[in-house]
């Protein structure tokens, strides 16, 4: 599933290439995908993208001051980027097509094969009843956040573990189940802590081994395991770069010792035993 690290990948991949081109028309071809919030079937005919921004997992495109394009990729949404008319692919569901000044058409195509992404077409003052990004917690690599600020945010989640707060995206945006292990095993903190436990310096720690690890993923164009690719059907490569997500049972990068493997808020946690210890009083205990 596509996290912070791919969505900015996919942002940074379209800017230079739809940056500044006008909708020509968006064709939808499977309903169900594209919800328009305006009341008005063409209100994108003729907007100029104005900007592209990223709010956690969600990509922002600006259509001058009073309009917005948003998608949320969630499991398997890509958009593919082409200056030819599209071949119809399996599991293309929309169709913008822009005008770039003196460069002809080009076509961006929303892809999806598992159909859980979703774009909207909405007004700024609209942001707020969808609600996934209204909640959204701040930004990581925000150079404003700093660790008290984050763990008050983890205390409000007292109860929970601190991986299940970590992936609710309203204490941070943007970490899924890869950031979050590679985030806590940076950081030598156990995932069954309880959210709340975090001493100043533990929060310190787990600040900057989530910065250092989305940085790195960000510089890696993401993590390409299955089916995630860029705007230009480029793979990333912090695949290569994981220390823990996906490596159960292997030795520890930096101890040797086997990385233990358990479920937390419904998702597989690996982590290092010896790295990242827990006392029993502070574990949550799954109620
Ligand atoms: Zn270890």
């Amino acid at each position: 599933m596509p996290e912070l690290p791919e969505v900015e990948t996919v942002r940074i991949s379209l800017e230079p290439l739809i940056l500044g081109a006008q909708i020509m028309e968006i064709r939808e071809l499977t309903p169900g995908v594209l919800y328009n919030w305006t009341g008005q079937p063409a209100v994108a005919s003729g907007r100029i993208v104005s900007g592209l921004r990223r709010r956690g997992k969600y990509l922002l495109l600006d259509l001058g001051p009073d309009l917005l394009l948003i998608a949320h990729l969630r499991m398997t949404g890509q958009f593919r980027y082409e200056e030819q008319p599209p071949e119809w692919h399996k599991h293309d569901h929309i169709i913008l097509r822009l005008e770039k000044s003196g460069t002809g058409p080009v076509w961006l195509v929303f892809h999806d094969t598992r159909r859980f992404g979703r774009i909207w077409l909405l007004r700024p003052e609209q942001v707020g009843q969808l609600a996934g990004l209204a909640f959204l917690g701040p930004e990581p690599l925000d150079p404003q956040l700093d660790s008290e600020t984050l763990r008050q945010r983890l205390s409000h989640h007292a109860r929970t573990s601190l991986k299940a707060a970590l992936l609710a995206q309203t204490v941070v945006a943007g970490l899924g189940n890869i950031y979050t292990d590679e985030t806590l095993f940076l950081a030598g903190i156990n995932p069954q802590r309880l959210a709340g436990s975090l001493s100043p310096d533990e929060a310190g720690r787990l600040l900057s081994g989530m910065q250092k690890v989305l940085q790195a993923a960000v510089n890696a164009r993401g993590t390409s395991i299955k089916d995630y690719v860029d705007a230009l059907n480029v793979r990333g490569s912090f695949q290569y770069q994981l220390q823990v997500y996906g490596r159960a049972g292997q030795p520890c990068t930096q101890c040797g010792t086997a990385l233990a493997k358990t479920r937390l808020a419904g998702r597989t946690t690996v982590y290092c035993p010896r790295c990242q210890p827990i006392s029993i009083k502070m574990a949550w205990t799954g109620q």
